[in-house]
C-alpha cells in the first residue's frame, strides 16, 4: 500500500505539518498520521487540499461557452440563451459528447475538482428516439469520465413538459423528453452500465417545477433506491417564480415543500430566487443548494442569498453548469465577490469559527458537495477516497504565505497554476499542471468541435 508523505496537508482539523497518508489498491484511505517522520513513504512536495465535487454539469454545454456573448436580441436573457442551447443539444452526436465531456473533465480536473454531477437530459437521437438497447449518450458520458479520470455521479433527469401545469413540449425539447414509465425504464437499463465503472455512482434528478408534475415526482421517489442523492433545478429566474405564483398561487420550493418532505438527499440547483421562509425551510431540511455563481452571473439569473443562508445552517455547494467556468478558486471567489457587491462588505461568508473566508468557502462547499453527490469525498480522512489537489509550495506566492492564509491565497490571490498535480481515488491524473492525456484529448477535441460547429451552421 502506498504511503504519501506531504509537508502540509489540509486535515478535518485544519492544516498539520508531515503528514503520512496510506491508500488501499482502492484509493480509499486507510490512515492519517500528523508529525510523521517520513520513512517509508513517497515524499510529495507541495501542500494537499480535497479534490473539490462539482455538483452540476451539463457537459454539452462547454461546447457553446463564449459563443453566446454577443447581442442577438433587444434584450438578451436566459431565455434567449436556452434557445441557442437547444440548438446545440439537438445537434450533438454520442460521439462528439464524448469527446467534448472528456476535454471538460479534464480541465476541470486541472482546475480542482475531482468528481462531478452530470445532470444529463438528452435522451434521444435528434428524431426523438430513445437510445436503446445501448444508450449511446450515458456511455459516451460514463467512458468520458472514466478516461479523464474523473468520480462521475449520473443523474438521469426527468424532464416532461415546457411550462407549469403541464404545458406541452415543443419540438425544440424532442431530445430530452420522457413519460414517468420511459424515466423509469431508461433507468434499469443504464443502472448495471454505470455499476460496472468504478467510481460512479447514480442519483435521481427532474428537470424542474416547470418539467415535471408533483405526481410524477412521488411517483419515482418511491421507485428509486432511498440513498440516492436527488437534484432539480428551482426558482433560477423570477420569471419561473412569477409563473408558480400564477399558476400555483405560491412560489416553487413552497409548493414543491406541500407535496414531498425534502431532506438531506435533495439538492436544489440555484434556488437563486427562494423567499426567506423558503431558505429557512431548506435549510432546516438540511438539503444542498446548488450554486454556480460564473453560470448564474452569466446567464444574469440573480444572487442566492448565501450570507443568510449559511448564517442558518444551511448546507451549499458549487457546480460549474454551463462551464464558463471550470475552476475551483474562481467559482468559489464568484460566489463570495456576489455577496460582497450587494452587501457592500467584506469577507461575507467568513464567521466566527472560519474567520478566514477561503477556509470558511472550501469547507462548506466540500462538504455539501460530498453530500449532493453521495461519495465518500471532500476530507482527507480514513474513509474517505483519496481524491486530493496538491497546491505548489514552490510558488513564490504561495511559498512565503503563513499556512493560515493559504486557502485565502490560493483562491483570492489567485497564482497561476498554483494547483501542480492532482490524485483521484489513488491515481495521480495531473502533474505538473497538466493532465497526462491532455495533448491527446485536445485533437480529438478540435476534430469533434469541427463536425459539430460544421452541422450547426
Ligand atoms: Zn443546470
Amino acid at each position: 500500500m502506498p504511503h504519501y508523505f506531504a509537508p502540509l496537508a489540509y486535515l478535518p482539523t485544519g492544516w498539520h505539518s508531515d503528514v503520512c497518508i496510506e491508500v488501499d489498491p482502492n484509493g480509499m484511505i486507510v490512515a492519517t498520521t500528523a508529525n510523521h517522520s517520513g520513512e517509508n513513504c513517497q515524499r510529495l512536495s507541495g501542500a494537499l487540499v480535497p479534490g473539490m465535487p462539482n455538483l452540476h454539469s451539463h457537459a454539452f454545454q462547454r461546447a457553446m461557452a463564449g459563443l453566446s456573448e454577443q447581442r442577438n436580441h433587444p434584450h438578451d436573457s436566459f431565455w434567449s440563451w436556452r434557445e441557442q442551447m437547444y440548438q446545440v443539444a439537438l445537434t450533438i452526436t454520442p460521439e462528439q459528447m464524448y469527446q467534448i465531456a472528456r476535454y471538460l473533465y479534464i480541465e476541470l480536473l486541472e482546475g480542482g475538482y475531482t468528481s462531478v454531477a452530470e445532470f444529463h437530459y438528452l435522451h434521444h437521437d435528434p428524431t426523438g428516439q430513445p437510445y436503446a438497447p445501448v444508450d449511446e449518450m450515458v456511455d459516451a458520458i460514463s467512458r468520458a469520465a472514466t478516461d479523464a479520470g474523473i468520480a462521475l455521479t449520473l443523474l438521469p433527469t426527468l424532464y416532461s413538459y415546457s411550462d407549469f401545469a403541464s404545458a406541452p413540449p415543443s419540438q425544440m425539447q424532442r431530445r430530452f423528453i420522457q413519460s414517468t414509465e420511459q424515466y423509469l425504464r431508461q433507468i434499469e437499463r443504464i443502472k448495471p452500465l454505470i455499476a460496472g465503472r468504478a467510481q460512479q455512482r447514480m442519483g435521481g434528478c427532474f428537470h424542474s417545477l416547470r418539467a415535471c408534475t408533483a405526481q410524477q415526482i412521488t411517483q419515482v421517489l418511491e421507485e428509486l433506491p432511498n440513498d440516492w442523492p436527488i437534484h432539480l433545478h428551482i426558482s433560477e429566474q423570477q420569471q419561473e417564480v412569477n409563473r408558480s405564483l400564477a399558476v400555483h398561487g405560491t412560489t416553487p420550493l413552497h409548493w414543491l415543500s406541500e407535496h414531498v418532505e425534502l431532506d438531506a438527499r435533495w439538492c436544489l440547483i440555484h434556488a437563486t430566487h427562494l423567499s426567506e421562509a423558503e431558505r429557512h425551510y431548506a435549510a432546516c431540511q438540511q438539503a444542498v443548494i446548488g450554486l454556480c455563481p460564473s453560470t448564474e452571473a452569466s446567464l444574469g439569473d440573480g444572487i442566492f442569498n448565501a450570507v443568510d443562508y449559511l448564517a442558518q445552517g444551511g448546507r451549499i455547494g458549487i457546480g460549474s453548469d454551463s462551464h464558463v467556468c471550470t475552476d475551483v478558486s474562481e467559482e468559489l471567489r464568484w460566489l463570495e465577490y456576489t455577496q460582497r457587491l450587494t452587501a457592500q462588505q467584506r469577507n461575507c461568508l467568513a464567521s466566527r469559527a472560519h474567520p478566514s473566508t477561503g477556509e470558511r468557502l472550501l469547507r462548506a462547499t466540500l462538504q455539501g458537495g460530498a453530500q449532493a453527490l453521495a461519495q465518500p469525498v471532500g476530507q482527507i480522512n480514513t474513509g474517505f477516497r483519496a481524491d486530493w489537489l496538491m497546491l505548489d509550495l514552490d510558488n513564490p506566492w504561495l511559498m512565503q504565505t503563513p499556512s493560515t492564509h493559504l486557502l485565502d491565497s490560493w483562491l483570492f490571490a489567485h497564482p497561476k497554476r498554483a494547483i501542480k498535480a492532482v490524485m483521484v481515488a489513488g491515481r495521480w491524473r495531473v502533474q505538473s499542471g497538466e493532465h497526462d492525456i491532455k495533448a491527446q484529448a485536445s485533437q480529438a477535441l478540435t476534430d469533434a468541435l469541427r463536425s459539430l460547429r460544421q452541422a450547426l451552421s
